[in-house]
């Protein structure tokens, strides 16, 4: 029986268990293309997954992550062929579908991207799924018309995935980055990644009045909740907010005030069911834009065997800037 080294979750008495398998390849679900997986990363919901402290995986067993480069091994899909570098994120990959977490891979060739030139699987993973949505809020904003001249662009959660590729794209884009965060120690990691003025998380996460003084015309939030309400309430005329993560809270406890006596405007950002063509340009954006030495720093390599410690870590908003998981390294 041909196995493959993976983590799979299983229903357990109480919730949901992760281990470290050796898995039947006879049990991955339905694709056209068979993937070699290099790299994975941890991401945010991967934690959730892993932990179970939040009900995103649908299917049992599941192997996670969300994401995941490699190599295609075989293929019915005249798109991809056998040696085709490849990046998979989102689609329901690791919650509905087995996921990344995982020497092979099977999937359907629509969900899959070719690795853009001028990155490699390992970089892919770097940027991953946090990155890849960070810039679809920065396209986003651009989209709307938001531009650096027109002031200050806030990151929340600014020393976590999403926010550190955020602060990077920002500062490449011309903007005056300011960085929220929970974590004063990562003050110079921030400034070095592109962050101009760096702001304490307590500013923005309690209660807040509806409307403030004017501070920033765009921002990129990962953090949801009062930090989101708060960002919308000191957005200045006409500025726009991408909003695209839940670290502190899937609520939204706001008034109107904002949309209605400034016109600001709040842009939803999801990376999951992203159109293919919106996807292309995002990793073309990512090849071109981001710095390959500045990702690398904020950037850890770790062996398999550490996913699931890492998992728990990024619950704990442990992690700093991006986590890769190299596969084939146990
Ligand atoms: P990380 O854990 O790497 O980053 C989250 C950051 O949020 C932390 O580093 C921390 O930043 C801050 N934070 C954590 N807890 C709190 C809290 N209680 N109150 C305020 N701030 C907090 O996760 P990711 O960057 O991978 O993901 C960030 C968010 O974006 C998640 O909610 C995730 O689910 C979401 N997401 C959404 C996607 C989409 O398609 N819409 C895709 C990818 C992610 P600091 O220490 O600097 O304060």
């Amino acid at each position: 029986m041909p196995t493959f080294r993976a983590i799979r979750i299983d229903k357990a008495d109480k919730g949901t268990q992760a281990s470290y398998v050796d898995f039947d390849e006879n049990e991955l679900m339905d694709g056209d293309v068979t993937v070699r997986v290099s790299h994975s990363t941890v991401n945010y919901k991967d934690g959730l997954a892993i932990t179970g402290a939040s009900p995103v995986v649908r299917r049992f067993p599941m192997i996670p992550g969300i994401d995941f480069a490699g190599t295609v091994e075989a293929s019915d899909s005249p798109a991809f062929k056998a040696g085709d570098a490849v990046v998979l994120t989102g689609f329901g990959v690791g919650e509905q579908h087995m996921g990344g977490f995982a020497q092979k891979a099977r999937v359907k060739s629509s969900w899959l991207v070719p690795l853009p030139a001028g990155l490699t699987a390992a970089q892919a993973m770097a940027i991953g799924t946090a990155g890849f949505t960070a810039q679809l809020a920065l396209l986003a904003l651009e989209k709307h018309g938001a531009k650096p001249a027109d002031g200050p662009l806030i990151v929340t959660g600014a020393a976590g995935g999403v926010g550190s590729i955020a602060v990077a794209l920002a500062k490449k884009a011309g903007w005056h980055v300011i960085a929220s965060t929970g974590r004063p120690e990562e003050g110079d990691y921030l400034k070095k990644i592109g962050a101009t003025e760096i702001i304490a998380r307590q500013e923005l996460s309690e209660p807040g009045r509806p409307l403030g003084k004017e501070r920033w015309a765009a921002g990129i939030d990962s953090v949801g909740s009062h930090t989101l309400a708060n960002v919308l309430a000191q957005t200045k005329y006409r500025g726009a907010i991408a909003a695209c993560g839940l670290a502190q809270g899937m609520d939204l406890p706001a008034s109107v005030a904002p949309f209605i006596l400034r016109g600001v405007s709040l842009l939803g950002i999801d990376s999951v069911q992203c159109p293919m063509p919106e996807r292309h340009e995002a990793w073309q954006r990512l090849a071109r834009d981001l710095d390959k030495d500045l990702l690398a720093s904020m950037t850890r390599h770790v062996p398999f065997a550490n996913t699931i410690d890492i998992a728990h870590d990024i619950l704990a908003g442990k992690v700093r800037g991006r986590v890769v998981i190299d596969v084939e390294q146990k």
